[in-house]
């Protein structure tokens, strides 16, 4: 790509030699834009509030700055964890953890710690007892380990929140705070996210030192996504969405693609169907399973040349999965924020591209315009005449109590989303004919459970607050470098 020779290199940086040497054997040699914007102040130390676009380079915007420090720091006769970098998914966090370790790979006597739930935290805790230099870690973990002993964080000079809005989305607020307000006052501090927010704007006040830098590459573009993204919609009737994604999923078998669905259940449901029914090669993760089996999902599709990811939007937050070829939106993104970060996942890095397609219902055409004015602009793809009639296979499976089990929670589950999407009259569940949206999980009619449309969801049992407390009583093993 035409940019690659105006940006600067990394070795007009002033870093180490083993920093140069290892982003040399990672294969960059010129910095993205955010890189070029973000390390010369983020290695002299100021506070960042950095936003651009999803793929663009920002782990290494951190990472470089977080390595040298504790390069200059290391020696002198300090005790204890010099930096933090925190991550709103456990994912996420063992992304930038590999990078990390790649980038500390010439750095000898460097250490470092993944801190996340659903992993031992005895073996962290032993881990951290040892002074590691760089933690890598999710919030609530964290935060645990912040009220034992073993672990000194009254040396932390370095704070890093990537991914900062989503940190707040997913109901880390207080954690966050508190984490805050534990880690010594004179540190430097920096916020990276692909989209700004109110709750991000209310942190950097808290959070940063008055002299902080803003820097947003996305500012300077007349639009919000990667210019190597092929993007477009489809409007489908509702009733055949199924029929849609199987004959999407035939067209792209020797690619890799990544779907997203708004309700984990939905996504446990098309996947039961289409890879148990249909034999289409496709995994799926979600944040029902347990992060053995996360990892090892995670695993296979990072190596994988074709296949299929069915994921929701929690799982696949800020991964950087190399080449994925399309990303489909089955279900709508709850806003515009949400289909940058989704169309994310694909054409990153420089010059890179990738295809992303939006499913819409003959009701949601108005998204379109929102994009439009978010600078987001899709074209219109006509969607096929004909799918494969997919009826008598889907009323076999619906013979299976359990099949039809999930069906049920699945169509409940896609329901559920709308309830929490911002564009109500975009995304009208009033206005849904329930009949017909249960057609397309495989049902005859709506089945028999208490959706209550129209109740606000304060009068309903706060489920994922539960679940939270749940996963964090799961047991847990160590990961180290
Ligand atoms: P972001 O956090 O902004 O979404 P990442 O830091 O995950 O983006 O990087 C996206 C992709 O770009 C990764 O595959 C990474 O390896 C690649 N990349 C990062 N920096 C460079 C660079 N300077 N040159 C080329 N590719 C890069
Ligand atoms: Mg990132």
């Amino acid at each position: 790509m035409s940019s690659e020779n105006k940006n600067p290199k990394f070795k007009e940086l002033s870093v180490s030699k083993s920093t140069l040497k290892a982003i040399k054997s990672m294969g960059y040699k010129y910095m993205t834009d955010i890189q070029s914007e973000v390390l010369p102040k983020a290695l002299d130390g100021y506070d960042i509030v950095a936003t651009a676009k999803t793929g663009s380079g920002k782990t290494l915007s951190f990472l470089i700055p977080v390595v040298e420090l504790v390069k200059k720091l290391m020696d002198k006769a300090t005790s204890g964890t010099l930096c933090i970098v925190v991550s709103p998914t456990r994912e996420l966090a063992i992304q930038t953890y590999t990078v990390l370790q790649d980038l500390i790979s010439f750095h000898y006597g460097m250490t470092s710690a993944l801190v996340i739930g659903g992993e031992s935290r005895k073996g962290q805790s032993i881990l951290l007892a040892k002074d590691v230099h760089i933690v890598v870690a999710t919030p609530g973990r964290l935060f645990d380990h912040m009220r034992t002993k073993e672990f000194n964080y009254k040396q932390v000079c370095c704070l890093v929140l990537d991914e900062a809005d989503k940190i707040f989305q997913y109901g880390f607020e207080e954690d966050l705070k508190q984490i805050i307000n534990r880690l010594p006052k004179n540190r430097q501090t920096m916020l990276f996210s692909a989209t700004h927010s109110e709750t991000t704007e209310a942190l950097i006040k808290s959070a940063m030192k008055d002299d902080f830098h803003t820097i947003n590459t996305n500012e300077d573009n007349d639009r919000a996504t990667v210019e190597g993204l092929k993007q477009g919609y489809v409007i489908c009737e509702t009733e055949y969405r199924l029929f849609w994604l199987h004959k999407l999923l035939k067209k792209t078998q020797n690619q890799k693609v990544m779907v997203f669905f708004s309700s984990c259940k939905s996504v446990i449901f098309h996947h039961e169907f289409l890879f148990k029914y249909c034999n289409m090669p496709v995994l799926c993760i979600h944040g029902k399973m347990n992060q053995t089996d996360r990892t090892s999902v995670m695993t296979s599709f990072y190596s994988a040349d074709k296949m299929a990811l069915f994921c929701t939007d929690l799982a696949a937050r800020g991964l950087d999965i190399p080449a994925v070829d399309w990303i489909v939106q089955f279900d709508p993104p709850s806003d515009t924020n949400e289909y940058i970060h989704r169309v994310g996942r694909t054409a990153r890095g420089l010059g890179a591209e990738g295809c992303a397609v939006l499913l819409l219902r003959p009701e949601e055409k108005e998204f379109v315009d929102y994009l439009n004015e978010a600078k987001i602009f899709l074209d219109k793809y006509e969607t096929w005449d004909k799918y494969n009639n997919l009826q008598p296979k889907l009323d076999a499976a619906m013979e299976d109590p359990q099949f039809h089990k999930m069906a049920v929670e699945a169509f409940e589950g896609y329901i559920r989303a709308f309830e929490v999407k911002k564009l109500k009259h975009v995304f009208n569940l009033l206005k849904m004919d329930l009949d017909i949206v249960a057609k397309s999980f495989g049902l005859k009619g709506k089945p028999d459970v208490d959706i209550r449309v129209g109740f606000s969801k304060k009068h309903r049992p706060r489920k994922r607050k539960a679940a939270m407390l749940v996963s964090k009583t799961i047991p847990e093993k160590i990961s180290t470098a």
